[in-house]
């Protein structure tokens, strides 16, 4: 069976989807990067392998997330792409006709406004956690609760206690001020669903109209307690996808797709048995002007293959000095990526 691979790849999750020709879904994998995104990709591949069969055939993978470029030389990826658009393609692949699309995954969030299937606008917070999985992992944690029934503890509140959440440390110490004052869990949990809202709402969303048919992705959204909150403030109906962690994963896959198609060559892929490669990363800091940049290098089988995190051209790969396309580049293994906002995204809808 043929099939497109997709891999997002962040600090807290990694996630993978298998696409068939037709864009259909035959597998996607949520799995916890625990500080370790090789081997998180490695099992998720192997897991794609046991449920699909043996005669899978990788015709293009695709990278995104913060671990994009690293995890791109590590499976030999196609296409290295931002997480904006693959969650765009996701998003218009699965709902054809969304406006808005509200992301919170592990470690960061963004909005993603979309007009006749076109990223018009977006924005991406990394600095705060506050509101992130991480975050709503850790308060889990000490309220002694599974996230994953979070949202049924929220639904069950009898009042929505306010709960300071412009950052994570106010959050907590507010949780913990609220149960010394004897206020139940499900109201803190409810209270803390809103705050999450709230914060998203005024930092992330902040100055964004949000156009009608919203959908929600991303690893938060499995929170029912939050999905709620976001009704509730919007005041809007809020679709949330079937494979809303693995969306990243699914917009990537598309992006192989849509490449593998247009510029018809054989796929990169270095297989299933990654653990078989000798890929190594390394980390050494520039002092050749005061930037200091700390420079990313990886190597394949001993040979530097990509180089990343420098602000100049000291350490271009001799590709990238000849001024190779991105197309060009990872045509020929290495990483590579296209900006994000302004690009056409409609052509990557369509399943065909
Ligand atoms: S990589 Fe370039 S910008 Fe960064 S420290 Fe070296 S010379 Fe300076």
């Amino acid at each position: 069976m043929n099939a497109y691979l997709g891999i997002d790849a962040g600090s807290i999750s990694t996630c993978l989807a298998a696409l068939s020709e037709d864009g259909e879904v035959l597998a996607a994998k949520y799995i916890r990067t625990q500080g370790n995104p090789q081997e998180a990709v490695a099992d998720g591949l192997t897991q794609i392998r046991d449920e699909t069969g043996s005669d899978l055939s990788v015709l293009g993978v695709a990278t995104t997330g913060s671990a994009r470029r690293l995890v791109g030389v590590f499976v030999g990826a196609d296409v290295v792409k931002n997480e904006i658009i693959a969650h765009a393609v996701a998003a218009i692949h699965c709902h054809e006709d969304v406006g808005t699309v509200l992301e919170i995954g592990g470690q960061d969030s963004k909005i993603i406004i979309i007009q006749d299937n076109i990223v018009v606008d977006f924005a991406m917070n990394t600095v705060c956690a506050a509101g992130t999985g991480s975050f709503l992992d850790q308060q889990a944690l000490r309220l002694g609760i599974p996230i994953e029934e979070f949202g049924d503890y929220a639904r069950e509140a009898s009042s929505r206690v306010k709960i300071a959440s412009k950052c994570t440390v106010f959050a907590e110490s507010d949780m913990i001020h609220k149960a010394q004052l004897g206020v139940a869990r499900e109201d803190i949990i409810a209270g803390l669903c809103e705050g999450i809202v709230r914060n998203y709402l005024s930092n992330v969303a902040k100055g964004k109209r949000i156009h009608d048919r919203v959908v929600f992705q991303g690893g938060v959204a499995n929170n029912s307690g939050v999905a709620d909150a976001f009704r509730r403030e919007l005041g809007m109906e809020i679709t949330i996808p079937k494979h809303r962690a693995e969306m990243g994963a699914i917009g990537a896959a598309l992006l192989a797709r849509r490449r593998m198609r247009r510029d018809r060559y054989d796929t990169s892929f270095l297989g299933f048995e990654l653990r078989r490669v000798d890929f190594e990363s390394l980390v050494f800091e520039c002092d050749n002007c005061p930037n200091q940049c700390e420079v990313v290098e990886l190597r394949r089988h001993g040979v530097v293959v990509d180089r990343y995190h420098y602000r100049c051209q000291r350490w271009d790969l001799p590709g990238a000095a000849e001024g190779l396309s991105p197309s060009d580049s990872s045509a020929q293994g290495s990483a590579a990526e296209e900006d994000a906002k302004g690009s056409r995204v409609s052509s990557a809808l369509t399943p065909h």
